[in-house]
This record gives C-alpha cells, structure tokens and sequence, in this order.
C-alpha cells in the first residue's frame, strides 16, 4: 500500500494571536495579543480534511511540528479534519471562544467573553469532537472543570 508522503503545511496565523510551544512537544497553546469583547470575531480559518494515515507536520516561524492524531485532529471514520494552526488552541471547560461556522470547509472564532492580552484562547472540545476516540483528563482548572472529556 502506497503510503502519502508527509505534506509540510507552512500556515500563516494572524498577528492578534501569539503562538506559543515550540519544539517536539504539545504544550502548544494561542495566545491573544489584544483585547476582545464578548462577541468579537478573533479569527476566521479554514478546515481541510485529509485521510487518517496522512502525516503533517505544521510550520510556523521557524518550528515544524509533527501533528499527532490523538491531538490535533477531529476524526471521522477515516478522516481527519485539520484546523491549521487552530491545531493549537487548548481545551477548557469554561472556554473563551467558539467556533461559529461560516461554510462546509470555513468558521469563525468568536469571544465568548471579554479575552484580555496574554490570555489563552480555548474552545470547548467536545462541542465538536463528537468522535473523539481517546479521552482525555482535564487538567483546564475551571470551577466547572468535567473532569474527563
Ligand atoms: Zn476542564
């Protein structure tokens, strides 16, 4: 069986949003530059999906990170949805942001609440990772924290 060569996506993010990690591990997470309000739009992206066994490794700046699928995906049967660098924005159970979605392949991020400068941008996970395989314990530290996700 022919295996997919490893497709290196080089995304571009904008400069409202600090990416922050780096290297081989996954504490990668977004971070805002500016100040939201409730309802503001933070960015607006794009999905594409691609077959489960596809490897892609994300760059941004000088950092190329391999994705791995138990993070970074949403999977469906056998394809995964790829959110470009949104592959970063963290899990909380009191997040800041949701997705609103604009077409088939396309969303927004909107302020859930007032976000301030340096704050983590989050969403909430299992709004759409109806499919996530491999749970997770949460570690988001909310007061309303579910525990496993
Ligand atoms: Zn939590």
């Amino acid at each position: 069986m022919n295996k997919p060569d490893v497709i290196i996506d080089r995304v571009q993010y904008p400069d409202t949003i600090t990416i922050v990690g780096g290297g081989a591990i996954h504490n990668m997470s977004l971070i805002s530059n500016r100040v939201y309000e409730m309802g503001e739009i933070v960015f607006s992206n794009t999905i594409q999906t691609f077959p489960l066994e596809q490897q892609i490794i994300l760059c941004y700046d000088d950092n190329y990170i391999p994705l791995d699928n138990d993070e970074h995906f949403t999977i469906i049967g056998n394809v995964k949805i790829y959110y470009g660098f949104d592959s970063f924005c963290n899990h909380s159970c009191d997040p800041n942001c949701h997705h609103i979605p604009t077409s088939d392949n396309s969303y927004q991020m909107i302020a859930s609440r007032k976000i301030h400068i340096g704050e983590e941008l989050t969403c909430d996970y299992a709004v759409f990772d109806t499919e996530c395989k491999t749970h997770f314990e949460c570690k988001c530290g909310s007061a309303i924290c579910r525990g496993i996700i």
